[in-house]
């Protein structure tokens, strides 16, 4: 598959200034105003959870309240991956969270645990046939999750949303209101083929969800996580007769979540049918920030 490279990366005023026609644009979804980073930044998810480190993020907080910070913020870019089933959403998104002290919010997972509430069971309907559950539910579980990070919510990660149009509308009404904004779409492609081979061997963990797959990134012990020792599980939905009506989904209203990003100026493509470590070396180059340009700044040791 031909990889596209990362583009030139707009400036932050370019992105938080969507291109919208008034066609296009109900009344909720008119172009949002800039909005301009306070002078005070949010700590990283490590300082958001109290992990180890801190004590420096808050020293620094000082010194930036002083003087502002030199160039964009850790852990404060909203970015959304979109791709087919299996194309690596999951795994770019945990690199993310580690590299840049994001917040991964996988609407796959808010569904998957929501399991035993009438909202997570009516969902468990869809999920297993292969089919999308319907845009309200998810809305739902999806407003709640960003409201938790705050307002406005800074640094997150959107893995497997938005998944239809009006999803998309729905986000970008739901952002504005919050006076936040998305700052960069990474399209994850992969063949079909692909993704029905990473699929069948897909396994992941009932209680932490890290992914594993039985030939590509076997578990040190079969059926175990490495990371907490929870039992490996094959998701609902991921036979190989599942999977083609999830491809299906994907190409007749995922897809056409693209070019609504892309009126924006705000789409990267990227070749994920790859190690994850080169396509996450892709990502990074697009997210990093250019000399003079807008980006992410990775975290600091210690942070
Ligand atoms: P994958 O990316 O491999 O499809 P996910 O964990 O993201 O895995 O999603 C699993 C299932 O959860 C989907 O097949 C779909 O049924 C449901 N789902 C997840 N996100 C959404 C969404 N934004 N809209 C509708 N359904 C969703």
């Amino acid at each position: 598959m031909k990889r596209v490279g990362a583009p030139e990366v707009p400036s932050r005023a370019a992105l938080s200034a969507p291109e919208m026609t008034t066609k296009q644009a109900p009344q909720a979804l008119k172009a949002p105003e800039v909005v301009v980073p306070p002078a005070a930044p949010r700590s990283s998810a490590a300082h958001r959870h109290g992990g180890p480190g801190a004590g420096a993020g808050l020293q620094r907080l000082e010194v930036q309240r002083v003087f502002g910070p030199a160039q964009p913020k850790t852990g404060e870019s909203n970015i959304i991956l979109v791709g087919a089933p299996a194309s690596g959403k999951g795994t770019q998104a945990k690199l993310l969270e580690s590299k840049y002290g994001l917040v991964q919010i996988s609407t796959g997972d808010l569904l998957r645990k929501a399991k035993g509430s009438p909202l997570g069971d009516e969902a468990a309907t869809y999920m297993s046939a292969g089919k999308l559950v319907p845009d309200a539910l998810v809305m739902k579980l999806l407003e709640q999750r960003l409201h938790a990070l705050g307002t406005p919510p800074k640094g997150f990660i959107l893995d497997g949303f938005p998944r239809t149009l009006a999803q998309a509308q729905g986000l970008s009404a739901l952002l504005q209101g919050l006076g936040a904004k998305i700052d960069r779409v990474i399209v994850l492609e992969v063949p079909a083929q692909t993704v029905i081979g990473r699929i069948s061997g897909r396994r992941s963990c009932g209680d932490c969800g890290e992914v594993y797959h039985l030939e590509n990134k076997p578990p040190k012990k079969s059926g175990c996580c490495d990371k907490c020792d929870g039992p490996l599980i094959q998701r609902e939905g991921d036979t190989v007769e599942k999977v083609k009506v999830r491809l299906d989904a994907f190409e007749a209203q995922t897809a056409k979540v693209i070019p609504f990003f892309e009126r924006r100026g705000i789409v990267s493509r990227v070749d994920a049918d790859r190690d994850s470590a080169e396509v996450l070396s892709d990502v990074t180059q697009i997210l990093e920030p250019a000399p003079g340009g807008a980006g992410l700044a990775p975290l600091a040791a210690g942070e």
